[in-house]
């Protein structure tokens, strides 16, 4: 049956579901949903049912019950009776889905996925698993952004920023909304941490403005990045603000925030994934741990241990606490936080690793008691940017760690 697609106005009107099972179950609320006057007859009623506005008769189907339904679902496990129930529809000429034959019955389901408005619905002829599986790939295409789910951009729109958390740097573990919103960017202004291979597939009308901040060279001063993203949004564009981890770890999206609503431009914020928490679970190393480690704190190592700071990093305090440290942007004083953190109490045995370049494919991992723990990292050639952990819990899952190998996982 090649078919003929429609969509129906079932707003008010008598659907009849033979069959209570896992199926049936399914199709009524969907019906609900769409507003129908479900009837369903069963004699046996599965947990998920009865929802609201769904009426149940429990008992076996009739000749009688089709009468006055505008459209049937036969979804019992006999397929005599949903046999039956197709022959009763054919005969007063109501259109019949049979759940147990796809060539059964006179009408089909197709796989349905419901998006902002659109209405996605795939058939796949008489195997119902290709249709699943076309559906499922168009959701998470038009979830990520990667299909266009409106026409044309709209002509006349305010320009706006969004300060997105791209993750660690895989191109995968930045969210949905975060993705949705790189691939409708008009502008999009990138750190160098950023998961920079999302640039890759940009359209070349997508103006792209690297930060390239690192620890020691800055392209552009955040004056001038906090300039750029209100210039370009008052001009009209989307701006996207694409940051590495968290926009609000270490990633100075407060400040960028604020320069939007100084300026009277509509600025949101899309949580990223940290590396201060991918990155050692990158390695298979947990933060907590039951009967080890009940709380983390993540710890800036940018400022010299010696010297008290504005920021105030109680280096003491931490080294006298039994949990978990987690240190970004410490590469450049690790020998010294370690030697700080052992002269205030923490054992020098204490586990630690340093894990480079989390989730990329130059991820590489060291571990070592916490007095050797800079030695090793620097003879390993390892440098910033990389996450350091501290505490028990770096050895806690031993062999069963992953990328000890030094390689991202596939
Ligand atoms: N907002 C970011 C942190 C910015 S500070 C976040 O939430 O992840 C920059 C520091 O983050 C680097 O010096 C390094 O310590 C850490 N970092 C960021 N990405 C990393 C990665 N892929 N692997 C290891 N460390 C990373």
């Amino acid at each position: 049956m090649p078919g003929f697609p429609l969509l129906l106005d079932v707003t008010g009107r008598r659907v009849l579901v033979v069959g209570a099972g896992a199926v049936g179950a399914r199709r009524a609320r969907a019906l609900v949903e769409a507003g129908a006057d479900v009837l369903v007859v069963a004699p046996e009623v599965a947990d998920a049912l009865p929802v609201d506005g769904v009426r149940v008769e429990r008992r076996r189907f009739g000749a009688g019950d089709v009468e006055g339904a505008w459209l049937v679902f036969a979804c019992t496990d006999d397929p005599a009776v949903n046999a039956a129930v197709a022959a009763e529809c054919e005969a007063r000429r109501i259109f019949c889905v049979r759940a147990d034959l796809a060539q059964g019955g006179s009408a089909r389901t197709p796989a349905v996925a419901r998006r902002d408005g659109l209405t996605i619905a795939v058939s796949g002829g008489d195997d119902p698993r290709r249709a699943t599986v076309l559906r499922d790939a168009i959701s998470v295409a038009l979830d990520v952004g990667d299909l266009p789910s409106r026409p044309v951009r709209p002509a006349a729109r305010g320009g706006s920023v969004a300060i997105v958390g791209g993750g660690p740097g895989d191109p995968e573990l930045i969210t949905v909304r975060g993705r949705r919103l790189v691939a409708s960017a008009d502008v999009l202004v990138v750190d160098r941490l950023a998961p920079r291979a999302l640039l890759d597939d940009l359209p070349a009308s997508v103006e792209v403005i690297d930060c390239g901040k690192s620890a020691h060279r800055h392209n552009l001063t955040q004056d001038e990045i906090n300039a750029v993203l209100v210039d370009r949004a008052l001009a009209g564009k989307r701006v996207v603000r694409l940051k590495g981890g968290d926009p609000f770890v270490f990633g100075r999206g407060g400040e960028e925030l604020l320069a939007c609503v100084e300026a009277g431009v509509p600025v949101t914020v899309v949580p990223g994934l940290s590396s201060a928490l991918a990155g050692p679970a990158a390695v298979g190393i947990p933060l907590t741990h039951r009967g080890l480690a009940a709380d983390f704190t993540v710890v800036s190592g940018h400022l010299d241990p010696g010297r008290p700071s504005a920021e105030g990093v109680d280096w003491p305090g931490l080294a006298a606490h039994a949990g978990t440290l987690v240190l970004l942007m410490a590469m450049d004083r690790l020998d010294r936080i370690a030697a700080e953190l052992i002269a205030h109490g923490r054992a020098a045995s204490t586990p630690a690793a340093v894990v480079h370049r989390a989730t990329l494919p130059q991820q590489r991992v060291v571990r070592a008691p916490l007095d050797r723990i800079a030695d090793v990292a620097r003879d390993a050639g390892i440098a910033a940017p990389a996450v350091v952990v501290i505490g028990e819990v770096v050895d806690v899952l031993g062999a069963a760690a992953l990328g000890d190998g030094g390689t991202a996982p596939a």
